[in-house]
């Protein structure tokens, strides 16, 4: 899967899912989409033209959305077995994973969102 190889043209932009979608199984789509559309708005009140404004956008985006997408990706193969075989091992692992495992994952994925805040310090 590749994703969009620019979010903007002209004066149209492309927010939230329309522009990098995750899957829904990473829980954070909707976080992501308001968190960007505030930077957005930052970047709006630092820019002093509209292209400057969408590009600075779309550079500080970038990144952290990759990681994000490329994670939750990731994720969706163990949220969605492809065999019946790996649907009945996702199930033993998940009931005998120590709970602090799923902790550390969740704790992970509000670190990434925190750090998408940060970028707008
Ligand atoms: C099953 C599932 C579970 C999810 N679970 C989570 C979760 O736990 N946590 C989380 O953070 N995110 C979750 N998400 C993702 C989250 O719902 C999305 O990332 C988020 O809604 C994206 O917001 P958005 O505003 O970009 O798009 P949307 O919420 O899709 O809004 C787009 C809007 O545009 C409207 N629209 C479309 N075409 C037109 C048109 N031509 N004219 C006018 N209006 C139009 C649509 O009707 C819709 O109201 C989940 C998604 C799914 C599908």
């Amino acid at each position: 899967m590749t994703g969009l190889p620019r979010w903007s043209r002209g004066r149209v932009l492309l927010l939230g899912d329309a522009a990098h979608c995750l899957t829904p199984v990473s829980g954070q789509g909707a976080g992501v989409a308001l968190a960007t559309a505030e930077m957005l708005g930052m970047a709006l009140q630092e820019c002093a033209s509209l292209p400057k404004a969408l590009a600075l956008h779309e550079a500080r985006l970038r990144p952290v959305i990759g990681r994000l997408q490329a994670c939750s990706r990731e994720m969706a193969s163990v949220f969605i077995p492809q065999s019946p075989f790996a649907f009945r091992l996702r199930n033993l692992v998940m009931r005998r994973m120590p709970k602090k495992w799923l902790g550390r994952y969740l704790s992970g994925t509000m670190r990434s969102e925190m750090e998408l805040l940060e970028k707008q310090a």
